[in-house]
């Protein structure tokens, strides 16, 4: 059993990583922004309450994305632990999943400014299977088609530029002191991530091993 968070600014990879991480574990990856994204897909209450500030590159009130995260990890299947990816995002979030559950593994990524920058913008999602591509480096094979599905490919409104630059003002704002307290409360990592999916994937699993493991 093991319960990890992935703390990091939107563009760091927090969800590549927690995925790959998640699978050598045999744990579930819950990342609040795709619970998000769904109910706003199925059009819940939940779902268009939490647009406007998705769309707006702000954060969804503590207490919609608090209840959420709490039913999902009632689950049967975050019996043998899991990842949160997004969550938590604000330090009274923290507060609250303290009273919640116990955490064995915070792993916090980095990479300077600029690199997070070029990294977000320039993002595309397949609308059919949310697929995500990158002008610069992940390129699908033809311009504006989803390699794995055929879908179409657009810039999700959080992925345009001026709403890039305002989710990048709220980490800073919201997030980032969540640094501070975790690496108080003990198990705590940092790992940079600048370089290939695959190199810094094994850093990232190589610190947390040694970590759990030390
Ligand atoms: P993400 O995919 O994690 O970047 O999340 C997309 C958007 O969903 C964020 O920009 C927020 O508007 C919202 N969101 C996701 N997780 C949280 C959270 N823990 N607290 C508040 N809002 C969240």
């Amino acid at each position: 059993m093991v319960k990890m968070i992935f703390l990091g600014a939107p563009g760091v990879g927090k969800g590549t990583h927690s995925n790959l991480v998640a699978e050598a574990h045999g744990i579930v990856k819950i990342s609040t922004g795709d619970l998000l994204r769904e109910n706003v897909k199925a059009g819940t209450e939940l779902g268009l309450k939490a647009k406007e500030y998705m769309d707006a590159g702000g954060l969804v009130p503590d207490d919609l994305v608090i209840a959420l995260l709490k039913d999902r990890i009632s689950k049967d299947d975050c019996g043998k632990g899991f990842i949160l990816d997004g969550f938590p995002r604000t330090i009274p979030q923290a507060e609250a999943l303290s009273g919640i559950t116990e955490i064995d593994l915070v792993v916090n990524l980095s990479a300077p400014e600029e690199v997070i920058i070029g990294r977000l913008s320039g993002r595309w999602t397949c609308k059919k299977c949310d697929a995500i591509y990158h002008e610069l480096n992940i390129k699908p094979k033809v311009e504006g088609v989803c390699d794995k599905c055929g879908g179409e490919l657009y810039q999700r409104d959080d992925q345009k530029p001026e709403v890039v630059k305002k989710r990048l003002e709220t980490y800073q704002k919201d997030t980032a002191p969540l640094i501070d307290f975790y690496k108080s409360k003990g198990s705590f990592i940092e790992v940079n991530v600048e370089g290939n999916v695959e190199e810094v994937n094994k850093r990232v699993q190589e610190a947390i091993n040694d970590k759990l493991n030390g």
